[in-house]
């Protein structure tokens, strides 16, 4: 099994972009992440390019987006302090769209790094 070292390597997961990263892999996985945080490692060693769940689940069960955004909508108009929380991996255009969201509905907002 060849292995593979990727040196200078970048992580997105944050948003700090740590880029002094280096990853080792075995032709399939990731075996190594020297240099970055748990959330880091976490990230580049079990993400793949896998599809492992379907678009939305409402409670656990296969839904359409169309019926998840409905029960999001109805969630969060029945909370009494919203919370818009996540957003790693995502896109600034997402982030925009969650800051929007958070304000209309009287919401607070916070992303996981805050772990
Ligand atoms: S998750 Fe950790 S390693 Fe990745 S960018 Fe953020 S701080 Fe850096």
């Amino acid at each position: 099994m060849n292995l593979t070292v990727v040196k200078n390597a970048t992580c997105t997961f944050c948003g700090c972009v740590c880029d002094d990263i280096e990853l080792h892999a075995d032709g399939e996985r990731i075996t190594e992440t020297k240099g970055a945080c748990i959330l880091g490692q976490a990230w580049f060693k079990n993400h793949t390019a896998e599809r492992l769940y379907p678009d939305a689940l409402i409670d656990g069960r296969e839904a359409t987006v169309d019926e998840a955004v409905e029960a999001a909508a109805e969630f969060l108009h029945a909370a009494d302090m919203p919370l818009v929380y996540g957003l790693s991996n995502v896109t600034c255009e997402a982030q925009r769209q969650a800051v929007y969201l958070a304000e209309l509905i009287g919401g607070v907002i916070d992303s996981h790094t805050s772990l």
